[in-house]
């Protein structure tokens, strides 16, 4: 797999039944547990940072003495450094280890996915063979994964593993752009040709007014017991329960708005534009759009959902930084004023168009002036641009900017 290519992980948890006796598969993992521990236990008081190096050169033959192959050792002093490192950032104590569970590397097991059964290899050579209780469907889908890695645990009686699955994503070649803007009160995405074409727009309306219900009410409780809603149990629950809401809702609209964009966007072949937050954030800290309580949080969300709608779908996502793109005429470069309800107008030529809309042009600008001149889509870089399209769009909000160019 090469570098840059994103990738997909994805954990297979499956009960397993061991072919035969499983007193080996036992004797492993308590082998495994206690050496975890034997080495947690020499090194919790040394203070020095540890190379993988040095762990190997302290540890690596008495590990082998032991009966462990070369990369049981490896995944063993990797497992108790990071139970150290974890223990210690959270000021805890020295961890003691109890359950009985190994991570096991890809080169000491074998995976059959058509008779879904699992080889490992373990101490002193022996095997054991698992069958992997699940379903055919569900093992079908890893059929062109890669596997890495899983994790064997002994629970209640029962085995379990989690094979750790990877893809690379090949992206599809995008036919054309979606620019995404997001707002307080709607999402509005357009998909634009190479070149220019204004061929598809929506607006999802967001909850966000909802949502600012729930905060208000939250807001009132506390004010209204400053120094106690902690401590009283009722209002604490009030609060909570306005705070799950909120939670609720975003998470709901963001799935839904992920899915519906992604969708839209495959039906496309479109490589997805969004706005930078974190650029958001830097140029806009006293920006209009942060006076509205607008969640940043709540944008997040919805980008995240996104974006990982479109990688399960093979699509590009891009960011680009939203500086301007609400302000800034995509004909002429000129300053835009407001001009009635939800309408810009640029002052220097003339230029009109919906608010939401307008920003997305900008985005999509932004985008294709920065990739075209990479020669992505082999489009000069001022070649048809797509301010030709837009013009007056009073009226139907959603069926503004029928090009016409
Ligand atoms: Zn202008």
């Amino acid at each position: 797999m090469r570098g840059g290519e994103p990738v997909v992980n994805e954990a297979l948890k499956t009960r397993a039944l061991p072919e035969g006796s499983y007193d080996y598969l036992l004797e492993f993992l308590r082998l495994y547990r206690d050496a975890v521990q034997i080495i947690v236990d020499r090194i919790w008081g040394i203070d020095e940072k540890l190379s993988w190096k040095k762990l190997h050169r302290l540890f690596y033959s008495d590990l082998m003495r032991l009966g462990f192959r070369a990369h049981h050792a490896k995944e063993i002093y990797v497992n108790a450094k990071s139970l150290m490192d974890s223990a210690k950032s959270n000021g805890g104590r020295k961890p003691v280890l109890r359950k009985l569970s190994a991570r096991i590397d890809k080169y000491d097991y074998k995976l059959d996915l058509d008779n879904t059964t699992l080889t490992l290899k373990l101490h002193n050579n022996y095997e054991v063979k698992l069958r992997l209780v699940t379903p055919r469907e569900r093992v079908e889908k890893f059929r062109d994964w890669s596997n890495y890695e899983l994790v064997v645990k002994y629970e209640d009686g029962e085995f379990w593993v989690s094979i750790y699955f990877k893809r690379a994503v090949k992206p599809l070649e995008p036919r054309t752009v979606m620019a995404i803007d997001l707002n307080f009160d709607n999402v509005t995405l357009t998909v634009f040709t190479l070149d220019g074409k204004l061929i598809r727009l929506k607006k999802l309306n967001t909850p966000h007014r909802k949502i600012l219900t729930h905060k208000i009410w939250i807001e009132r409780i506390q004010r209204k017991y400053p120094k106690s809603w902690r401590f009283i149990k009722g209002v604490r629950k009030a609060i909570e329960k306005h705070g799950e809401r909120i939670r609720n809702i975003s998470w709901d609209y963001a799935h839904k708005t992920g899915n519906t964009i992604a969708k839209l966007a495959f039906r496309h072949h479109s490589v997805i534009i969004l706005e930078d937050l974190e650029k958001l954030r830097e140029n806009n800290k006293k920006g209009r759009r942060f006076n509205k309580k607008l969640g940043l949080w709540f944008y997040r969300r919805i980008q995240f959902c996104v974006e990982y709608e479109a990688m399960e779908r093979n699509l590009q996502v891009a960011k680009i930084d939203p500086r301007g793109t609400s302000s800034k005429c995509p004909r002429c470069g000129g300053k835009l004023v407001e001009d009635g309800y939800r309408v810009l107008r640029c002052m220097k030529c003339g230029f009109v168009g919906d608010r939401d809309v307008t920003a997305t042009i900008n985005i999509y600008k932004k985008y294709i002036s920065k990739h075209s001149r990479c020669g992505v889509f082999g489009v000069a870089p001022n070649a048809p641009k797509p301010d030709e399209a837009p013009s007056g769009m009073q009226g139907n909000k959603n069926e503004a900017m029928t090009t016409k160019s």
